[in-house]
């Protein structure tokens, strides 16, 4: 059968499994998700992961699609083949796993595995705002911070397949201990829960705001409490907002001095905070960054949004389109 030239991206993460059609264009088709236990073992992740991409392989065949390969991707550490896992954030027992193997075992057609931020870097390369820029760094802020980075269109893999661990660049030496064990990583400042928890630490300091009442209501905060109190001007959902956009430039300030990257992308969950965030990012880079860089470098919000690691996992397997 000749049909619509495609890939099946799957975008795994500890909540959910992902996956639809991409084409040569990066339009995204039939999108499903499924919800995931994070305590699963390997073989029961791959049997979901790979019934998904033999439902999805029928849907694509009724709608003249055909896929050629297969990009999954997720937020972790693979060896140097790409073909053993060492390490899953938020999905512990997939660390060490042969998660790799199953999967290519249960799917008829090739499958290539990558991490997560290379995929979103990639796919804003190919489609979304990055098209073009080089070298361009593609920074994914939700829980933690990973970012990849594209040179000449292809992904730099200096260390584990991923262009270096951008979330722990250290901007504030002796500042708060991060997940990773280092002191004052930009992924402690300005990670989604960084935010949270600086948030909640406003919400006790003013308990006018809008933020100290979502959090008297449910106990805790989440990143839709946030949102939606900067949405009604909340001053104390501002100031958390400010200070982790503001640090989250000054890592950005950082990953300038070693790329010199022509734009750099904020992606991820929290960057739907939009114009107020970015403005803080840019304004913490302007008061910390390398004024050569400052002038140089651009930065923006990414545009694929929460299709960006579905999208972009099949861009790693799909060549280029010809201009
Ligand atoms: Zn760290």
């Amino acid at each position: 059968m000749s049909g619509h030239r495609c890939a099946i991206g799957v975008d795994l993460g500890g909540q959910s499994v992902k996956l639809g059609v991409v084409d040569e264009q990066g339009v995204l088709s039939l999108h499903r998700q499924v919800a995931i236990d994070a305590t699963a073992s390997a073989p029961r992740v791959a049997d979901l992961i790979i019934e998904q991409i033999h439902l999805l392989q029928d849907a694509a065949r009724d709608q003249q699609f055909d896929p050629r390969a297969v990009g999954v991707v997720m937020p972790g550490y693979m060896d140097r083949d790409r073909t053993r896992l060492l390490m899953v954030a938020n999905l512990p027992n997939l660390s060490g796993s042969d998660l790799l193997e199953r999967v290519r075992g249960g799917v008829d057609l090739p499958v290539s595995f990558d991490a997560d931020c290379n995929a979103a870097a990639l796919g804003e390369y190919r489609f979304g705002a990055g098209k073009g820029s080089s070298p361009l760094i593609v920074a994914v802020v939700g829980t933690g911070i990973g970012a990849g980075v594209i040179v000449e269109g292809r992904v730099l893999r200096v260390r584990e397949h991923i262009a270096g661990s951008l979330g722990h660049v250290v901007v504030d030496a002796g500042g708060p201990v991060c997940a990773c064990g280092a002191k004052g990583c930009v992924e402690a400042h300005a990670s989604g829960r960084a935010l949270e928890a600086r948030a909640t630490v406003l919400a006790g300091e003013h308990p006018e705001s809008l933020l100290a009442g979502a959090l008297a209501e449910r106990g805790r905060l989440t990143g839709l409490d946030i949102r939606t109190a900067l949405e009604r001007d909340d001053a104390a959902a501002e100031k958390a907002v400010a200070e982790c956009g503001w640090w989250l430039g000054a890592g950005v300030a950082s990953w300038s001095v070693i790329y010199a990257p022509q734009r750099v992308l904020i992606g991820g969950g929290v960057a739907g905070l939009g114009a107020p965030y970015l403005a803080a990012i840019r304004r913490g880079f302007e008061e910390v960054g390398q004024p050569g860089l400052v002038r140089s470098v651009e930065i923006d919000l990414a545009a694929l949004g929460p299709h960006a690691g579905v999208i972009g996992a099949a861009a790693l397997v799909m060549p280029a389109a010809s201009p």
